[in-house]
């Protein structure tokens, strides 16, 4: 909708004088440091006002997320919501700014959908299991390559909508624990969900070895690697690293495996075996990431287990999550909801 015909509405609707109406608009715009345009301001207003400009809404048709590309816009979809991450805040441009995620599957993949400022509030309605129909949100590539679902001024979210059918999306979101839990609350065997940091990280080899075809763990028997189903074979080498994470309350030692390892080394299997290969030395990958791990921010999955040599409770992730730093990116977000749809 074009400006005059948004102010039009709301001034209809809600009965405010134009002078008002373009005084808020103003301020708005002087708000958000200039980011935004006119009618982007006027957009902004009118969510908040409650008058509905968008006419199409509902019946637009939700894209599969599995077809999500990074140059979309103004793209519905619709899913349950399996997981939401932690409100992140930090100061930009001396004002204080929020920003939320939640993870979105719809059968056919999952997203990361990301809120921030004017949508936070909404986003604090949002729990674990709801399902969601987003309109007019934006797609964007994180630097992990992985696809972003952004909401804009513009875009819309509905919780829990009648008018669609989500009963098609067999997914559960009971799998992972819903809420996190303090480090100083922990227990043994239990299915946990902890934010934190990164504070140590052990210099140890950093590789085990595995049968190629079964991924049972192999050790070499007089230089030779014997699996016990699939007789003699030629390893696969995977990472394994441990760590304390620290969220403020406690402590604790963790370990992590395969995929979860690479992710907190920022490096593949692949890298971290020729970095070991390059330097004589299985300890070397670790000591190559240390400085970007350490300080490292991160939502972990894991299960917790009784080490009696050390007499204390360990993690066992089994799923990793970077927080990102979307600081850096947020003068890219403002400028993307402020240009967005006029390509
Ligand atoms: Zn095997």
């Amino acid at each position: 909708m074009e400006y005059e015909q948004i102010i039009s509405k709301i001034i209809k609707e809600k009965g405010v004088s134009k002078e008002i109406l373009e005084s808020k608009i103003k301020d708005k715009i002087l708000e958000l440091d200039n980011l935004i345009s006119q009618e982007g301001a006027a957009n902004i207003i009118a969510g908040e006002l409650g008058v509905d400009i968008n006419e199409s809404d509902l019946s637009q048709e939700s894209v599969e997320i599995k077809k999500l590309l990074p140059i979309m816009k103004n793209v519905s979809i619709a899913g349950k919501v399996t997981d939401i991450y932690p409100i992140s805040s930090f100061q930009r441009e001396g004002k204080e700014q929020e920003v939320g995620a939640l993870s979105l599957n719809d059968g056919t993949g999952f997203a990361r959908v990301v809120f921030w400022n004017d949508s936070i509030s909404l986003f604090k309605n949002i729990k674990q299991g709801d399902c969601i129909k987003i309109i007019n949100a934006y797609i964007k590539e994180n630097k992990f390559g992985k696809i972003e679902v952004h909401i804009s001024f513009r875009s819309k979210v509905r919780i829990n909508p009648e008018e669609e059918d989500f009963s098609s999306i067999k997914i559960s979101a009971n799998k992972v624990p819903c809420e996190k839990i303090d480090l100083a609350e922990i227990k043994k065997d239990s299915d946990i969900k902890v934010f934190g940091i990164i504070v140590q990280l052990f210099k140890k080899n950093c590789f085990f070895t595995v049968c190629p075809e079964c991924k049972k763990s192999a050790k070499a028997e007089d230089g030779i690697f014997m699996c016990k189903e699939h007789g003699r074979i030629i390893p696969e080498k995977k990472m394994f690293i441990s760590y304390v994470l620290d969220d403020g309350t406690s402590n604790i030692r963790c370990t992590s495996f395969g995929f979860d390892a690479e992710k907190i080394l920022g490096i593949s299997t692949k890298q971290a075996v020729e970095i070991a290969d390059k330097h004589e030395d299985n300890s070397y990958p670790i000591e190559h990431s240390m400085n970007t791990v350490i300080g490292k921010e991160v939502i972990i999955y894991g299960k917790t287990q009784f080490n009696d040599f050390s007499n204390s409770i360990e993690i066992v992730s089994n799923k990793i999550i970077d927080k990102i730093d979307y600081s850096s990116e947020l003068k890219e977000i403002y400028e993307e909801s402020k240009y967005g749809d006029k390509n």
